[in-house]
């Protein structure tokens, strides 16, 4: 499992989600989005795309620090 700090951009509200497995070997083809195995969910407005909230600096360095640990990526 893997929690990731987001920011929504309706209302927002920071969070942390776990998004379960990250599949990170499309992420190049898909314009640096990995794929996540569960979906994003804001306390206040539910379920949410990658497009619809924002990674927190925090954010992103825990995804960052995730990609490096990740060997299933080839
Ligand atoms: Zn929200």
């Amino acid at each position: 499992m893997a929690i990731i700090h987001y920011e929504c951009k309706r209302c927002k509200k920071e969070f942390d989600c776990d998004v379960g497995k990250i599949d990170f070997n499309d992420m190049q083809s898909n314009n640096w989005r990995p794929k996540f195995e569960k979906d994003i969910i804001c306390p206040n407005c539910g379920k949410r795309t990658f497009d619809e909230v924002d990674l927190t600096e925090l954010g992103q360095s825990q995804l960052t620090e995730l990609y490096f640990k990740d060997d299933t990526k080839h």
